[in-house]
């Protein structure tokens, strides 16, 4: 975590070589980024996305240089519970997207957000909800996630030319982490946080998991349940367990405090 603000407590743990932070409030943590006019990349890590950061170096060392690595799946909390025995719990990332921007309205409420990712009209739906749930949050602009090389020239210089403070970026793993990686030099103090499908959700588009089965650890089980095109992204989780039991006998799971 490079330049983190000092005022929180933050515990750095490592999962088959990528890192998680800990924190006990990460909406906190990144309104004193905007505060500081520090710029962070948040990334949400799951058991997929470090199985393909096992295969791709680059996607990898974005992870490693993300200012943010929040646990967002059961499979990385339980890795940090039973192998690390860390009392860590789940951050969904679509929640800490919300419980941002709901801070973002009382703390800066001058502050601009902006949507990108989706299919056409999602993400300007997903806006429309968040309008009627808090109108003073000020939604600078929304662009969906399937365009032209021309439109994504504009949008970048949009984004240059209107420094959003938090800007959601919701294309899938990997392309959503790799884009904010090439991009975030255009609004150097933002916030960019890789939200995978959460305009989808936002959008009424779909649903989340029933609450009992994400305390579970079993939102996976309802997205294959709503998108079981899903099951081969999903070999990868009885890898990643795999993968985390040697890991740990050979001792490389390490903890920074
Ligand atoms: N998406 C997009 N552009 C693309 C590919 C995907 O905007 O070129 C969007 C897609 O419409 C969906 C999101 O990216 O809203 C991916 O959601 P998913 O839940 O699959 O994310 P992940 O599980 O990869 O985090």
């Amino acid at each position: 975590m490079s330049n983190p603000p000092k005022s929180v407590s933050t515990q750095s743990c490592s999962v088959l070589g990528l890192p998680v932070h800990v924190m006990p409030n990460y909406p906190d943590w990144l309104l004193e980024c905007l505060q500081l006019g520090q710029g962070a990349h948040v990334v949400t890590l799951n058991a997929e996305m470090t199985m393909q950061a096992e295969q791709n170096k680059l996607l990898a060392d974005v992870i490693r240089n993300a200012e943010l690595v929040i646990p967002d799946g059961a499979g990385v909390v339980l890795y940090l519970r039973l192998l690390l025995q860390q009392k860590v719990e789940r951050a969904p990332g679509i929640e800490l997207a919300e419980n941002l921007l709901f801070s973002l309205v009382r703390s800066h409420s001058d502050a601009k957000v902006f949507f990108y990712g989706g299919a056409p009209g999602v993400a300007q739906q997903a806006a429309k909800y968040w309008q009627q749930q808090t109108p003073e949050l000020a939604i600078a602009g929304t662009h969906s996630g399937y365009h032209s090389k021309e439109e994504e020239e504009n949008l970048k210089q949009t984004l240059a030319q209107i420094q959003p403070q938090v800007i959601l970026v919701g294309l899938g793993v990997p392309r959503q982490e790799m884009w904010i990686s090439e991009n975030r030099h255009l609004c150097p103090q933002a916030i960019w946080i890789g939200v995978g499908g959460s305009f989808d959700i936002w959008s009424g588009t779909k649903t989340r998991a029933p609450s009992w089965l994400g305390n579970n650890n079993l939102e996976w089980l309802y997205r294959l349940y709503q998108e079981p095109w899903r099951w081969r992204r999903m070999l990868a989780l009885p890898e990643f367990a795999w993968k985390a039991i040697v890991y740990s006998l050979t001792g490389k799971g390490a903890v920074a405090h």
